[in-house]
């Protein structure tokens, strides 16, 4: 979508600081980072939210959840990591974009939210 900031990053149209590449995937690191490693796995294809997820594009989803572990063990994140995938306004989704977080580095807080 040519308006969406994640679609752009993933052409090259605005930087980002590249983790991982694939044919079907691109993770890069957030610009606003809440732990030690912050990295953000996002589609190629635009997918606005968890919401768009259907048996079309379920295969994408399951690949995405292969890399998220390479990612953090080449992150060092041997003692856990926390993923999250905002889904609209309720819970704070500011790029409609589907992108999953990878969260480590550091204990995370007991509490989810
Ligand atoms: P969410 O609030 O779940 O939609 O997550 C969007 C994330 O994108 C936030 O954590 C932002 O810090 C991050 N973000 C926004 N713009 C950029 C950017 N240009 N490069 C990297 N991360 C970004």
């Amino acid at each position: 979508m040519s308006d969406c900031l994640f679609c752009k990053i993933i052409a090259g149209d605005i930087p980002s600081a590249k983790v991982y590449e694939d044919e079907l995937c691109y993770a890069f690191r957030d610009i606003a980072p809440q732990a030690p490693v912050h990295v953000l796995v996002v589609p190629k294809e635009h997918i606005p939210s968890c919401d768009g997820v259907d048996d079309g594009n379920d295969a994408l989803v399951g690949h995405i959840f292969t890399v998220i572990p390479k990612i953090a063990a080449a992150e060092g994140l041997t003692n856990g990591y926390r993923v999250i995938s905002n889904v609209g306004a309720d819970a704070g989704q500011t790029v409609p974009h589907l992108h999953f977080h990878i969260l480590g580095g550091r204990r995370m807080p007991d509490q989810m939210v």
